[in-house]
């Protein structure tokens, strides 16, 4: 029996950039006919959602607009043309809504780069609401044993770690600095690292995030960016041979640390920008860059095989990040503690409260 769907539901909207968002009733859409309708259950808060709400970026939002792209859900309704998923499927929305599949850039599976994306939570309406549409084939097949209040995170953080640990060329055995450790994308960054045999520097702030870095995400090493006297020496001693680590994972929303890698990176290493903060510049002395022969990479999000690689290694059990559940009704706290850089590992909202 196909299951009964509402025409109206709870959502978080804003109506222009700058807030307040708003908890209220708005209608359930139909998808058409490539694409499903999910009925979110839980969705992880990313900073991006912030950025978003705060105009941060050179790119418009539609408005008004539903937020949120790292839904976990189950598929209740689908189109004719909706290929390879079942009414029952259970699947993620991920910021890549959808993409053409035919220009040059899906045709190599870098479907992040298709100009014509459509990007959840930011062009079309996201996952801060109870039903969501998505485009059939992009959404991320969940294998049913996953609890999906848990999956959730990685559906953004996850699957954009991975991708970015990827692109260093980092090889096991290798040290890695993770900058913004203990966010939503730093915590699972240190996970996947470890889960990919690799060793971890981190890099944040507090002692929540010390103990977190330390204790539970597997790190040999922390660095408090805010009460070191000389991060780029401290980050340096901190590998076995005081040459640095091999790759820098850039996950703060700060412009300094990206001002900063270039100097501490080991020769022949790689700099991974991924946080977005607003307004931000890199920066990097060409003279050591070039005797350094250092690589600076930008990495968004991941394909579609990222992401069920991604999933899979959630599913194999290697990956554990912290996180919380609240109502979807308390999303301004979210944001709030967010902004406060107050949030150790992720928030993640239960759509049905
Ligand atoms: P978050 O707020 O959960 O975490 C950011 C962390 O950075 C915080 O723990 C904060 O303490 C830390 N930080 C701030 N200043 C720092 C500094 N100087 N040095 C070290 N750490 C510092 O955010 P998040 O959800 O993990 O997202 C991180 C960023 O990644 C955002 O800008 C987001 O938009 C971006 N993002 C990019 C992609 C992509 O595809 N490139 C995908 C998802 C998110
Ligand atoms: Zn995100
Ligand atoms: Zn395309």
């Amino acid at each position: 029996m196909a299951p009964s769907i509402p025409t109206e539901q709870w959502a978080q909207v804003i109506d222009k950039t700058g807030g307040p968002v708003q908890y209220r009733k708005i209608a359930v859409q139909q998808p058409g006919p490539d694409e499903v309708l999910v009925n979110i259950k839980f969705s992880g808060v990313c900073h991006t959602d912030l950025h978003a709400v705060n105009g941060d970026w050179p790119l418009d939002t539609k408005l008004p607009l539903v937020g949120g792209h790292e839904g976990a859900g189950v598929v209740v309704a689908k189109g004719d043309l909706a290929k390879g998923v079942e009414i029952g499927d259970h699947v993620g929305v991920k910021w890549l809504n959808g993409s053409c599949l035919a220009c040059d850039f899906c045709q190599q599976s870098d479907e992040p780069l298709c100009p014509h994306a459509l990007l959840s939570g930011y062009t079309v309406d996201g996952t801060f609401q109870e039903y969501c549409i998505a485009k059939a084939a992009h959404v991320a097949h969940i294998p049913k044993e996953i609890p999906l209040d848990e999956i959730a995170p990685v559906l953004c953080a996850g699957i954009t770690v991975y991708k970015g640990l990827k692109e260093s060329g980092a090889k096991p055995g290798q040290t890695v600095a993770i900058v913004g450790a203990g966010g939503g994308l730093g915590a699972l960054a240190q996970q996947y690292a470890k889960a990919m045999g690799l060793r971890c520097i981190a890099i944040d702030t507090g002692d929540a995030k010390r103990k977190l870095c330390l204790e539970q995400l597997g790190s040999e090493s922390f660095i408090d960016f805010a009460t070191s006297k000389n991060v780029v020496k401290d980050v340096q001693a901190a590998t076995a041979d005081g040459l640095g680590p091999h790759a820098v994972i850039l996950v703060a929303v700060n412009e300094k640390p990206f001002q900063q890698a270039a100097e501490y990176v080991r020769p022949r290493g790689t700099v991974i920008c991924i946080g977005l903060p607003a307004g931000a510049y890199l920066k990097a002395p060409v003279f050591e860059s070039v005797i350094k022969m250092i690589t600076i990479k930008g990495s968004y999000v991941g394909n579609r095989k990222d992401s069920a690689e991604a999933i899979e290694f959630y599913r194999r059990g290697v990956i554990k990040s912290p996180f919380q559940v609240v109502g979807l009704s308390q999303l301004q706290m979210v944001y709030d503690k967010m902004q406060a850089g107050e949030i150790a590992g992720r928030y993640v909202l239960d759509t049905s409260k």
